[in-house]
């Protein structure tokens, strides 16, 4: 592995915020200003089909990342500023293998993507 690529795996794995390639781009180029936008892209591509980065499209129109971690959890996008929540719902994963099971299915993966607004003060108090 080159010593940009280094750099650029570094930036995804410290990343909490499932960055898009500029971003990191802009993280990478903070510790090796020589590192492309287009090495960056490269590098991205080459972790994805080796299955070291997930993609996802949390419909921003922008490609997201993030290392793909042995704890599974699903994503709640914050429409109005796009900050991206993780969450784990045992009734979610329950309820998946159940439906899974009655389609004469062993479930072997899943991608789950909330999308809303805060609540706001008349919201809360309907509840
Ligand atoms: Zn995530």
């Amino acid at each position: 592995m080159t010593e940009q690529r280094r750099v650029i795996a570094r930036v995804i794995e410290m990343a909490t915020d499932h960055p898009d390639v500029e971003e990191l781009h802009r993280r990478a180029a903070e510790v090796d200003a020589r590192i492309s936008i287009s090495t960056v892209y490269r590098t991205v591509k080459l972790f994805e089909d080796a299955g070291i980065i997930e993609r996802h499209d949390f419909r921003d129109g922008r490609a997201r990342y993030e290392t793909v971690s042995e704890e599974h959890h699903d994503h709640l996008i914050d429409l109005r500023t796009g900050r991206v929540v993780e969450f784990r719902h045992e009734d979610i994963e329950r309820l998946q293998e159940k439906i899974a099971r009655e389609l004469g299915f062993r479930l072997v993966d899943h991608r789950l993507e909330l999308y809303g607004v805060p609540l706001d003060e008349t919201d809360k108090k309907a509840r």
